[in-house]
């Protein structure tokens, strides 16, 4: 199902996001992700997102993840990046991706590499991949969005209209950043709303399962944390399972208030793990809730 059908549905949709397991050699990380994202069927999601490494770094791995799900009939969305690679790259990639009838994809430009390296080669911004997308292929597109703004916009506004580029380029969807403080993505749909932008937002959910992890997370994404909920982790920092608990509360009550603000997805950062999806699922009775849909 396309993007467009998934969610012009009443009821908010959920889908995960995964990745390739690093240091990988025998696929033993590989088989266990699949397990635990098989143990999340149940609450039917509408699709799977799959990372794909800036610059192509992980292509194969994400590839044979992505032809997993797929054959065991999960709806999946590739995320495809076009910084260092060259359209004839590209066209390699989206053929394979063809032939395994994916119908969406998430059009990224990637991070730029950490040595500063300049390696735009036919595409520099994401809008232009999205342009291309759309153009020349039959994938529903969706595009990354920032309610906090992008690392390297000079402010939020500037970031919004650079997302309106690859929108009006082709983009059906916009899948956010994680955020942990919904005033600030409502705050974000209704600066979409004064640029004319009703595209479906997609809101990012991380359920935060170390304080390490979380720690490492912020430093490469511009994302705040509420003061209450900072000062909570900080006091528990040591006890592992007391930061997985925290981090399963305060996402069951993010999710709660979006769901009730009737929006039209939610897209869970699993980082590969069932466990604290799988609990916030219950605590919202999702799987009733969306079995009731029509
Ligand atoms: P762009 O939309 O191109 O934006 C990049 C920066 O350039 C922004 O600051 C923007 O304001 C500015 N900009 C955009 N267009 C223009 C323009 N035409 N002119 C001037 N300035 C412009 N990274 C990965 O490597 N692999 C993944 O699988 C992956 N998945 C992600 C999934 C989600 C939901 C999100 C939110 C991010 C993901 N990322 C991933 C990270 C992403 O690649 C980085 O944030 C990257 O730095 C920007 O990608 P983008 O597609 O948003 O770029």
């Amino acid at each position: 199902m396309k993007l467009n059908d998934i969610y012009n549905k009443e009821k908010t949709q959920i889908s995960y996001e995964v990745f390739p397991p690093k240091n990988d050699t025998d696929g033993t990380k590989t088989s266990k992700l699949f397990d635990e994202i098989l143990s999340l069927k149940k609450y039917k999601p509408a699709l799977i997102s799959v990372t794909y490494g800036a610059g192509g770094s992980n292509k194969e791995q994400s590839y044979e993840i992505v032809k997993y799900l797929s054959e065991k009939n999960l709806n999946v969305m590739p995320h495809f990046t076009c910084i260092c690679s060259s359209k004839t790259q590209i066209e390699t990639y989206l053929n394979d991706l063809k032939s395994l009838n994916i119908e969406n994809i998430l059009a990224l430009r990637g991070d730029e590499p950490k040595d500063n390296t300049i390696c735009y080669l036919d595409f520099r911004y994401a809008n232009e991949l999205v342009e291309y997308l759309h153009l020349h292929t039959e994938f529903a597109i969706a595009v990354a969005g920032y309610p906090e703004g992008h690392l390297q916009a000079p402010d939020l506004n500037t970031d919004i209209k650079n997302l309106k580029k690859k929108l009006n380029a082709g983009g059906n969807v916009i899948f956010t950043q994680m955020f942990f403080d919904n005033d600030k993505f409502f705050k974000y749909k209704e600066l979409l709303g004064k640029e004319n932008i009703s595209t479906p937002v997609i809101a990012g959910i991380l359920p935060i399962l170390s304080y390490e992890q979380l720690d490492k997370m912020l430093s490469l994404a511009k994302v705040t944390l509420p003061k209450k909920l900072m000062d909570t982790l900080e006091k528990y920092k040591y006890n592992k399972d007391d930061i997985k608990k925290i981090g399963i509360d305060f996402a069951t009550e993010q999710c709660q208030e979006l769901i009730e603000n009737k929006i039209h997805g939610i897209h869970f950062y699993t980082l590969n793990k069932s466990y604290s999806t799988s609990k916030i699922l219950d605590n919202l009775n999702y799987a009733t809730y969306i079995s009731e849909q029509n």
